[in-house]
Formats: structure tokens, sequence, C-alpha cells
């Protein structure tokens, strides 16, 4: 894949969705993560030089979010959006007002981990998060230890407890995971269905998911 576009972008697109790389940081170390071997997708360089606040984001979405009907808004870059939930919070607010997008935020599910003492599903749905995709990517926690290497411990029960709590915030969800050896989906499958949540595959490619 080659990267075209020698700047950091914050803000890019893949088909009619609008994507937003507000931070490189995340609470994983995930071996297959795209950015330990990547600068980008798609033409687009993520290595951002430094975190955006919520008004560079915003003024980068007002340059390109009229061009077209963009199906959704989803925070997912190369790093864990919820690494900043205020932004997330501010830019869905602006979002939301002018221009009534769908809002998604693809997330590692460690968020209440990333804030403690505040309710994030709930902040998130009063700024009218429509919804979250959490990538567990493991039927266990030996699993989930090995591929996503997370900086918490009991980083996969807190995931689960994120996922609680989105639902009973009203934020759709679905638990997702990467094609990999060391997933065993129908497992993961299993378990998006008893907590009667959505699920998807993802396949691994050198692309977004
Ligand atoms: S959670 Fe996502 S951003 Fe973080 S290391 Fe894993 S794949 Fe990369």
């Amino acid at each position: 894949m080659t990267v075209l576009r020698k700047s950091p972008s914050v803000v890019y697109w893949l088909g009619d969705k609008l994507y937003l790389n507000i931070t490189n940081r995340c609470s994983n170390d995930c071996y297959f993560c795209l950015r330990r071997f990547k600068d980008g997708v798609r033409g687009f360089n993520l290595k951002l030089r430094g975190e955006p606040s919520s008004k560079e984001v915003v003024a980068e979405l007002q340059k390109v979010i009229w061009r077209k009907r963009w199906k959704e808004v989803v925070f997912c870059g190369f790093g864990e959006p919820l690494m900043r939930l205020d932004c997330i919070l501010e830019v869905t607010g602006w979002v939301k007002r002018f221009h009534e997008k769908v809002i998604r935020v693809d997330t590692n599910g460690h968020g209440c981990l990333l804030n403690e003492g505040r309710d994030v599903a709930r902040e998130l749905r009063e700024a009218r998060v429509d919804r979250v995709s959490v990538s567990l990517n493991a039927q266990d926690e030996g699993t989930y230890n090995r591929v996503c290497r997370p900086k918490f411990q009991g980083a996969f029960e807190k995931i689960f407890e994120f996922v609680e709590k989105a639902k009973e915030a009203g934020l759709e969800i679905e638990i997702t995971v990467v094609r990999i050896p060391e997933v065993d989906v129908r497992e993961v499958r299993e378990i998006a269905k008893r907590r009667e949540v959505e699920f998807r595959v993802r396949e691994y490619l050198p692309c977004i998911w």
C-alpha cells in the first residue's frame, strides 16, 4: 500500500465513511496492529505528529464534510479513540449540531479503564454517539493477553463491563474480531450472542476495517 499524502491526516475517508484519527496512543499493543507495519491506509498518512485539539478536528472536518453524503463519521485511526473522551464528545456535539451524521466509535473496549470515575457509555450517548464497535479479538483472557498485549491487568473482563454499560446507555453495539489464527471466531460469535450484541468478523487485510 502506498501512502501518498505526506502530512498526517486527522480526517480521512474510505468509500462513504469519514474517519477521524484523533490519537496514535493505545492501551493495547496488538501484534497485528497495522500501525506497527504501515504509515497509513489508502494514501493517507495516519502517523500524527501531535494530537489535534477538538477545534482542529472540527476545522479539518469542515473542509470535507460537505463533499458527499457520508454514511457515518467514525472515530477510528492509528490509536484508541477513548484515550480522548472529551475530544470525542466535543467533536460529536459539533457534527450532530450541524450535520446530523451517524457517529460510531471503534474502540478496544478499555473505556472504563481509561476514564476511571466517568460513566463513559452514558457520556457518549448523551453526546449523541450512535454506535460503538468493540474489538474483542479473543475468546478468553489468555488469548487476549497474548494477542492484544494490554497495558491494563484484567482488561479482557473490563471490556464486558464496557459492553454492558453501552447496552444500558442505549448505544448500538457490536463485538468484532480480526480473523487471525489465534482467534476462535465461532466462540467469540457465541459470546456476542450470549451478551445479545451484534457480531462482525474483520478480515485481516492491509486495509482499515
Ligand atoms: S487496539 Fe487497535 S490501535 Fe490499539 S494496538 Fe490494537 S489494533 Fe492497534
